[in-house]
């Protein structure tokens, strides 16, 4: 007996039918209808014609995308931190001036507008590095995780599951306790910081949209004998642990001299490396950091955006991949919120480095925007077109300015190379349709935007 054709009608769940999908195992199929039903695909046929009452979905039809490393409030610092020549200090007097203004409802609507504005560039799923833990002074909140709690609000506001990255800051610099600003990002010692990521966890046992993951926020920040505890905490409870990683030379040295070890090697060293973890950044890393990242499966996440913003430097991204770390993105500090501009930077970046082409394919970049940094997350079941996949549709004109002439043959390639954000016209994430003709479920995200920054830029004159 023939089975139940699963196209024949849309009881149930939602039929969509793409021009082009990205399929597994990395190819462009034409003509392929998904039914979703829930939050999950349930089904997938290639090379059929469109079936009745099908939603259809033009141009290249992707997996979602993951912003595997953001910190939601530098999106206020956009234009403002390359006043003048802009440089690392105006940047980090700015990220600080901005952190002093934030409470929780603050942060609530500016990270809204924030993930808002990447659900409309195909992100459904944010890495949230959220290190803006307590109040003014350091005073916790009544409730100790209202932060995190208005994070995961926002992202739930703006379609995006979340893996909140709650990290553990502990000191301003090697041997400096906290001071200012940084005072409301400690919890005091690693202890206290999991008894509070500890209710964290408890009060969303069960949500399935969100990954309570932990975070080391540097070498920087936090003492050998702290990280190892903060590193057992990710270990029993099974959950990503993400670090910033030797993102400047000047960090490597302090590490060294400190404890006569590189910063890769400290993790290591404290049982901080390994699948489920992510070493954010990793520009400037010896040939034993590579062994010792790779050797361990643990991802690494290039923020090329920012890394050029910041002038960090260039990582060593093919090595990386070689030596068996998945490579994933973030758009960190948002001086722009493309993920198809990071993705390509990861190539060409490392073309302007060794001044020779062809170091990764689109597929491989593809790859980093999608199932590996939604594995990364503690979302593996993300990424991928795929029966019993989270239900992540993100389609991509192939006929605007910069897609258009693209065929089945090129399409990969041309998105990856030379779309934009802005050439995103569907999102469904999580089975909910979240951007239709290029337009969000919350409406004017500009205009979100424009208020949450200006709401958190009142401490200073803007600059022009
Ligand atoms: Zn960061």
């Amino acid at each position: 007996m023939p089975d139940v054709n699963p196209f024949a009608d849309v009881d149930g769940g939602v039929i969509y039918w793409c021009e082009m999908a990205w399929l597994p195992p990395g190819e462009v199929v034409e003509c392929v209808s998904l039914r979703v039903e829930g939050t999950r695909i349930t089904h997938i046929q290639p090379e059929v014609p469109p079936p009745p009452g099908a939603v259809r979905l033009a141009g290249l039809t992707l997996p979602g995308l993951a912003n595997a490393h953001s910190h939601a409030f530098h999106r206020a610092l956009r234009g403002h931190t390359q006043a003048e020549r802009g440089t690392f200090w105006t940047w980090r007097e700015q990220m600080y001036g901005v952190a002093a203004q934030l409470d929780p409802d603050r942060y609530l609507a500016l990270a809204r507008a924030a993930f808002a504005e990447m659900s409309l560039a195909g992100i459904t799923c944010v890495g949230e590095f959220h290190y803006l833990h307590h109040g003014p002074g350091g005073v916790p909140y009544d409730d100790p995780n209202a932060m995190g709690h208005a994070l995961i609000e926002a992202a739930r506001d703006a379609g995006l599951r979340i893996a909140l990255l709650d990290t553990c800051y502990l000191t301003g610099a090697i041997g400096h306790p906290l001071a200012g600003t940084q005072l409301r990002f400690g919890d005091g010692d690693a202890v206290r910081w999991a008894d509070r990521v500890e209710l964290l966890g408890r009060s969303l046992r069960t949500a399935e949209d969100v990954v309570i993951g932990a975070a080391i926020h540097s070498i920087r920040a936090v003492p050998p004998e702290q990280m190892c505890l903060v590193a057992e905490f990710a270990n029993r409870h099974a959950i990503p642990l993400h670090a910033h990683v030797s993102e400047q030379r000047a960090e490597n040295q302090d590490c060294v001299e400190a404890y006569s070890a590189t910063p890769v090697q400290l993790l290591h060293q404290h049982g901080a490396l390994g699948p489920r973890s992510t070493a954010v950044h990793a520009t400037h890393l010896s040939d034993v950091d590579i062994a010792l990242l790779g050797g361990s499966t643990t991802h690494v996440c290039m923020c090329p955006t920012t890394e050029r913003d910041l002038a960090d430097g260039i990582g060593r991204a093919r090595r990386l991949l070689d030596g068996g770390s998945p490579i994933t993105l973030g758009s960190d500090s948002h001086a722009v919120i493309d993920l198809f501009e990071e993705a390509r930077a990861v190539e060409l970046d490392e073309r302007l480095a060794t001044r020779e082409r062809g170091h990764f394919r689109a597929a491989e970049l593809l790859d980093a925007a999608t199932a590996a940094g939604h594995a990364s997350l503690g979302f593996p079941d993300a990424g991928m077109l795929v029966p019993g996949a989270w239900a992540d549709l993100v389609s991509v004109r192939l006929d605007s300015v910069r897609t258009a002439g693209a065929t089945k043959g090129t399409a990969a390639e041309t998105v990856v190379f030379a779309a934009s954000a802005g050439d995103v016209h569907s999102v469904v994430s999580g089975g909910r349709r979240v951007v239709e003709d290029g337009r969000h479920m919350l409406g004017d995200v500009g205009a979100l935007l424009r208020d949450a920054v200006a709401d958190v830029r009142r401490w200073r004159t803007p600059v022009r």
